[in-house]
Formats: C-alpha cells, sequence, structure tokens
C-alpha cells in the first residue's frame, strides 16, 4: 500500500472528508468514523508509515508529537480528567484495518482491557 491508495493519507490530504479535530505540518487528527466512544479520536502522522516497524522513517519530533497532539486532544475533548486510553493496533491479530500509522485516542466512558 503506497501512499496514492492509502485512505488515511487521502484524508490528510483532504480528498476525502472526515471531522478533522486537530492538524498541523506533521500531524493530523479526526473523528474514528466508528467511534466506540463518546471520544474516539485517530491521530496519524502526515507521512505515511504502515506500522511499527517503520516508526524509524519518522522524525523522532513527530513520533513524539503523535503523543502530545494525543494529550492535547484529550484535555480539549474534555476526558483529561477522567482518563483515556492511547491504542495502536498493530498488524492482524490486533485487527489493524488500516495499514498508516495511527493513535486511537479513547475516552468518556470506563474502558477495559483489551
Ligand atoms: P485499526 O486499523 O486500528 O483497526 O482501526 C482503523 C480505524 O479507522 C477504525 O476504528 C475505523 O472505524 C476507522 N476508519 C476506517 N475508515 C475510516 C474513514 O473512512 N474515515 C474515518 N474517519 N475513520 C475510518
Ligand atoms: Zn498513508
Amino acid at each position: 500500500m503506497d501512499e496514492k491508495d492509502c485512505l488515511f493519507c487521502k484524508i490528510v490530504r483532504k480528498e476525502m472528508d472526515s471531522n478533522v479535530v486537530y492538524e498541523d505540518d506533521e500531524v493530523f487528527a479526526f473523528e474514528d468514523i466508528n467511534g466506540r466512544a463518546p471520544v474516539h479520536v485517530l491521530v496519524v502522522p502526515r507521512q505515511h508509515v504502515a506500522n511499527l516497524e517503520e516508526i524509524g522513517a519518522l522524525p523522532d519530533r513527530v513520533t513524539k508529537r503523535l503523543f502530545e497532539v494525543a494529550s492535547e486532544i484529550a484535555r480539549k475533548l474534555g476526558v483529561l480528567d477522567g482518563g483515556y486510553a492511547v491504542r495502536i493496533n498493530n498488524g492482524k491479530d490486533a485487527g489493524q484495518e488500516i495499514f498508516h500509522l495511527h493513535l486511537h485516542v479513547i475516552g468518556g466512558k470506563r474502558l477495559g482491557m483489551p
């Protein structure tokens, strides 16, 4: 899967609609189309990397920004005090559907594992 065909690359380039929550030059965040909690946002690097095995291709500051943006979104959407989960589904057994690395930011209700 390259950037041309990747769904999340299309969302980042705004060739496909999404409910944008945050964007800067390096990081983009949007509501999950099938939210499973009151807050369910996906945070992605603009640069296409498929999974954690490719994370070395990202500049370190971008990797750090992904997590900072997750926290900023939690604050903005009011789940900082209640708490929230940041989840990466990596590979088949984890149920990864979209092979553009993304953090799920999930909150607003009591969450369990997994
Ligand atoms: P994962 O790959 O981590 O399993 O999850 C991919 C997530 O992307 C799912 O939670 C799914 O609901 C979400 N998703 C799939 N297609 C779209 C889409 O076209 N737009 C948005 N906003 N989310 C999507
Ligand atoms: Zn992509």
